[in-house]
C-alpha cells in the first residue's frame, strides 16, 4: 500500500473469493486506515455537499460503514437498507436478480418521508442490481434519490449505465 490520499492505494484484489474465478475488490484496508477512510468519505460526499440531504442510505453491510461516515459528514441521518429478515419493524421489500437466483433488500416503511432527499452509498457498483433495488425502495417510500456514490466502479458490469437510465446521478472514486 502507498498510504497517500489516493483511495486506489488502499484497495486490494483477492483472487477466487468468494468463489473460484471471482476477483474480489477488498475495501477493508481503505476503511481501516485513518487517511484512507478520510479520503474516501471526503471525496464521496464532495458533489453532494450543500444539498439538503435528509438521509444517507447505506446498503448492507459495507455500505453501513462508509454510508454512516458520509451521513455524519453531510449532517444527514442514516438509513439502513438491509438484507431480508433483519429489520424488526414494518417494512417494504424489493427483490432483485443475482447471477444465480434472487435476493431481497428491505427498509423500514417509515424511514423516509415524502419529498425527502436521499443519497445512496455503497462500497462497490457492479451490475447495479443492489443499488437499483435501493432506488426503488426509496421511491416507493416517496423519497427522492439525489444520487448514488460508490468507492469502486466495475464499469464492464454495467451498473453505472443501469442507474443513469433510471435518472440517478452516479458518483464513483475509482474503477
Ligand atoms: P451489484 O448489485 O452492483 O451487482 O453488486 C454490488 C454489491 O455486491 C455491493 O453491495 C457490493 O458490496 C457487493 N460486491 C460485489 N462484488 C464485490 C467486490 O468485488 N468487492 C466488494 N467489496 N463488494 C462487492
Amino acid at each position: 500500500f502507498g498510504w497517500g490520499d489516493d483511495v486506489r492505494d488502499y484497495i486490494r484484489t483477492i483472487p477466487d473469493f468468494p468463489k473460484p474465478g471471482i476477483q474480489f475488490r477488498d475495501v477493508m484496508p481503505l476503511f481501516g486506515h485513518p487517511r484512507g477512510l478520510r479520503a474516501a468519505v471526503d471525496r464521496l460526499v464532495q458533489p453532494f455537499a450543500g444539498l439538503r440531504i435528509q438521509h444517507v442510505a447505506g446498503l448492507e453491510a459495507r455500505g453501513f460503514i462508509i454510508g454512516g461516515a458520509c451521513a455524519h459528514q453531510l449532517s444527514a441521518g442514516f438509513l439502513a437498507m438491509r438484507k431480508q429478515g433483519k429489520l424488526p419493524g414494518p417494512r417494504l421489500a424489493q427483490s432483485y436478480a443475482l447471477e444465480y437466483g434472487e435476493a431481497v433488500l428491505e427498509v423500514h416503511d417509515d424511514a423516509v418521508e415524502a419529498g425527502e432527499q436521499v443519497l445512496i452509498v455503497d462500497d462497490l457498483l457492479a451490475t447495479g442490481g443492489t443499488a437499483e433495488a435501493a432506488v426503488k425502495l426509496i421511491e416507493r417510500l416517496g423519497g427522492e434519490v439525489v444520487g448514488a456514490a460508490f468507492v469502486v466502479d466495475l464499469p464492464d458490469l454495467g451498473g453505472r449505465a443501469r442507474l443513469e437510465r433510471m435518472g440517478v446521478a452516479v458518483h464513483t472514486l475509482c474503477a
